[in-house]
């Protein structure tokens, strides 16, 4: 038996990242914790629970999804010996509601309340996009206070987390009574508008004439401003509906904008809106929420109501860098440990558990570095005690504490250092 001759495969030098997927670097991950504090602790607040679902579903269930997707395409895996496609996730609202119907909590609770952070992946133009989306959902009967309520939470968040200057921008789409007959008006009204609409619109006077309202294009937005609007065409339940929700922003004391360019998703219903950051450089959708009322229904479940609220990481950190917003890690450690040489790196391991075992958090230069450089690492780490094991106290089974502001050193027994570091920690 020979050795084999290369144990390594190897590249010639490492591929970059694909286009479409991104590094979140640990310099950016102090603003993204931050972030995820204000929404880990507002989640538990309003009594929303977490969940997680596979990255992967039977393609089946993205049906909608690829109905109205335009230029996008599901990523799916290879499946020859299987008997349905494979799919990752392009977003987390159908795994929710197949977890949603599959361990039958509709007959559970009420209501569920959810909140999950999950990657999502799908190809758009030929290219990967990868996003983590984070978000609240909700399934079963709500009032409109509901949707009062998940909007009051979403900006409380980016509130907390440092975003002034948001926008509420809100619409309502309708349901399926309401808006097929507003889409006959519409496609009647657009089609002798025809020639100022540009290319894209006039293909979506059809098939999606609602849609028209979301085009940027100025000649579509002139089109689009002297439309019939939605609002006189809601049934009686969606009328009522939108009327409880602004009654109910209203009461929280929250401006809002009513807009009818925001359309949401094909499978929007009723209630849709955004929150927009408006800042020196641009403006930014932070997130986008409302109902998808028809999704459980048309994956096979009894009609209920699903409302939530989505962003993304990636949205999250452009908004923070955006706002100039700066987040640094708190650092935990209060004792900073500098050994010299082999035989103290070993005894600082001991000393490192047992003040660990005495809540106290240490922080230690991994690797050999001079006294010198060790001791300027424990001053800009901000503790106020350095604890130093050089040959001869290793050996002797003593410790020096140094006080980092003052400088000021004593020697103490390895026995005896941890009552001593607590005494000066104010334990
Ligand atoms: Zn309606
Ligand atoms: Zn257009």
């Amino acid at each position: 038996m020979g050795r084999p001759k290369k144990i390594t495969p190897a590249v010639e030098k490492a591929p970059l990242r694909l286009p479409g997927t991104f590094d979140v670097l640990p310099e950016q991950q102090a603003a993204f914790h931050s972030f995820m504090d204000r929404f880990l602790n507002l989640a538990s607040t309003f009594g929303y629970t977490r969940i997680d679902t596979p990255m992967v579903e039977d393609a089946r269930l993205f049906k909608f999804w690829q109905q109205a997707a335009t230029g996008e395409q599901l990523l799916t895996l290879n499946t020859a010996a299987r008997e349905h496609v494979w799919a990752v996730k392009p977003t987390n609202i159908f795994g929710l509601v197949r977890a949603y119907l599959e361990h039958r909590y509709f007959e559970r609770e009420k209501v569920s309340k959810w909140f999950y952070a999950s990657p999502v992946m799908y190809i758009s133009k030929g290219a990967l996009r990868q996003g983590d989306e984070l978000g609240f959902q909700i399934f079963g009967e709500t009032a409109p206070i509901a949707d009062a309520q998940i909007i009051n939470l979403v900006m409380k968040l980016f509130h907390e987390v440092g975003l002034n200057n948001l926008s509420l921008e809100i619409n309502n789409i309708g349901c399926l009574e309401c808006l097929p007959p507003y889409q006959e008006v519409l496609k009647s009204y657009f089609k002798e508008k025809k020639y100022d609409l540009c290319e894209n619109c006039v293909e979506l006077v059809d098939t999606n004439p609602v849609a028209i309202f979301a085009c940027t294009n100025i000649s579509c937005s002139t089109v689009a401003a002297e439309a019939p609007v939605l609002v006189d065409y809601l049934c009686e339940n969606c009328r009522h509906h939108f009327i409880g929700v602004l009654e109910g922003l209203d009461e929280l004391g929250m401006p809002y904008n009513l807009n009818q360019k925001v359309i949401g998703k094909p499978w929007s219903r009723r209630t849709i809106f955004e929150i927009r950051y408006k800042g020196e450089q641009g403006d930014l959708t932070l997130g986008t929420g409302g109902h998808a009322d028809d999704l459980i229904q048309s994956l096979g479940g009894t009609p209920a109501s699903a409302l939530g609220f989505n962003t993304s990481m990636e949205t999250v950190l452009n908004a923070l860098n955006l706002a100039n917003l700066k987040f640094t890690h708190k650092t935990r450690s209060e004792v900073f440990l500098v050994p010299l040489g082999d035989l103290a790196a070993k005894k600082t391991l001991r000393l490192f558990s047992d003040l660990w075992s005495h809540n106290i958090a240490a922080s230690e230069f991994i690797g050999p570095g001079s006294i010198k450089t060790q001791l300027k690492l424990a001053e800009s780490s901000k503790v106020s005690i350095a604890l130093i094991i050089g040959q001869k106290e290793a050996r002797e089974g003593t410790v020096i504490l140094r006080d980092v502001r003052s400088g000021m050193q004593e020697l103490f027994t390895i026995e005896r250092i941890i009552e001593e570091v607590k005494k000066r920690l104010g334990r």
